[in-house]
């Protein structure tokens, strides 16, 4: 028997995977509603169709462009995203878990561990405590991870504080923006259309950066011309962590839970899906988790830190250059073959047909 907590895209992909292959699943998830509440721009890169086929009722648009904007420079570069409905998304993957006989609490909240192979949960309809048994543990319950804390798992993990807000905006509707500089420090701002008139706009900040909210109304009313949203689906993102502890005897985290994000652009989907996919494989092959995620998706994830770690320290001059170096046919035709989700083979590429990226290397 197997515990999965959190029916996020994390626990619930893993649910899948193990109850195909016969294994018993239990999901314990806090909302009564999967999904909800949204706290994502659920944009992703067609690699997602590595792991699993998106149904057209998850996605909202598709989108073939990248505009990348710096103070002084501007660059479009052809992609292939998906921008997901991510209540649908999540509801998705529950789904199929189910359909492959995974059993779902939902309402049920974990509160704390009771000894090695028991946990409490509190049924949160009726407030009722339960003991659930099981031989295996996984936290997949996201970035405030009650696991990690119970089981003192947790790490000196760093977060981003993602502001995003759905707005009124008539743009390409086949083309995404994301904007970089000092009036966004140490992370970037992105407008994402949904739909003919509706964007997804937010930006990203330290948990320190006291102005944040003045960032992101400036860029909102630069951008819409006004300060109005619809609605707010922010939230916090974790900075990836090469020393989070992601396995103690029964115990396992993913996902957020285990910081699996990129640390370039925030985006948490595919790395907590390839994580999901290196656990299932080391249950069911009797492996050690930890070594195998380093061996694979913790490459990435530090490859993406370091990046993260170098544009930090860039100026606004800095941004213009990456940009006009980006503006090249050969280089676009390398970030259009290779995607973030592949992220070893698009920086190798980038060196190797571009050498004067690596006048960055100064900022390692
Ligand atoms: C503003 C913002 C924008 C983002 N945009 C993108 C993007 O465009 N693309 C992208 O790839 N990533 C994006 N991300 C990151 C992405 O949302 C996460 O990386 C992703 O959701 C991680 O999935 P997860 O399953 O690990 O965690 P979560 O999605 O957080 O799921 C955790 C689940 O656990 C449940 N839970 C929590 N505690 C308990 C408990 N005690 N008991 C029971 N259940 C519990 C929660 O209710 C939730 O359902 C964004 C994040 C933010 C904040």
């Amino acid at each position: 028997m197997i515990t999965i907590i959190g029916a996020g895209p994390a626990g619930s992909y893993l649910a899948y995977l193990l109850a195909k292959n016969g294994k018993e699943v239990t999901l314990i998830e806090e909302h009564e509603k999967i999904g909800m509440p949204v706290q994502c721009t659920g944009i992703v890169t067609s690699s997602i169709e590595k792991f699993i086929k998106l149904p057209a009722k998850v996605i909202a648009n598709k989108l073939s462009n990248v505009i990348a904007v710096s103070k002084n420079n501007k660059v479009q570069i052809e992609t292939e995203e998906i921008v997901m409905w991510r209540n649908r998304f999540d509801e998705f993957l529950a789904e199929i878990a189910c359909d492959a006989g995974a059993k779902i609490l939902l309402s049920h909240q974990f509160c704390d561990f009771n000894g090695k192979n028991s946990i409490i949960v509190k049924d949160k309809k009726n407030s009722r405590i339960k003991k659930i048994t099981s031989n295996i543990f996984v936290g997949a319950d996201g970035p405030s991870s009650a696991v990690a804390k119970a089981f003192s798992l947790c790490s000196n993990t760093n977060f981003y504080i993602g502001m995003q807000a759905k707005v009124r905006l008539k743009m390409d509707i086949n083309s995404f923006e994301t904007y970089f500089g000092s009036d966004f420090p140490n992370f970037f701002g992105w407008v994402v259309p949904e739909s003919e008139d509706t964007a997804r706009l937010g930006l990203a900040s330290l948990k320190n950066v006291k102005n944040a909210k003045e960032f992101f109304y400036n860029f909102l009313e630069k951008r819409t011309g006004k300060k109005e949203i619809l609605c707010w689906e922010s939230g916090i993102i974790p900075i990836y962590n090469p020393e989070q502890i992601i396995q103690k005897d029964n115990i396992y985290l993913i996902g957020d839970a285990a910081s699996q994000v990129k640390a370039t652009t925030g985006g948490g989907i595919i790395p907590s899906l390839k994580a999901a996919h290196t656990l299932y494989d080391c249950i069911i092959n009797n492996k050690s988790y930890s070594k195998e995620l380093k061996k694979n998706v913790g490459r990435e994830l530090l490859l993406h830190l370091k990046i993260r770690n170098m544009l930090n320290k860039f100026s606004d001059e800095d941004y213009d250059y990456l940009l006009r170096l980006m503006s090249q046919e050969k280089i676009k035709k390398i970030l259009k073959k290779y995607d973030r989700d592949t992220p070893m083979p698009l920086v190798l590429n980038l060196l190797l047909k571009e050498p004067r990226f690596l006048l960055f290397s100064k900022f390692f």
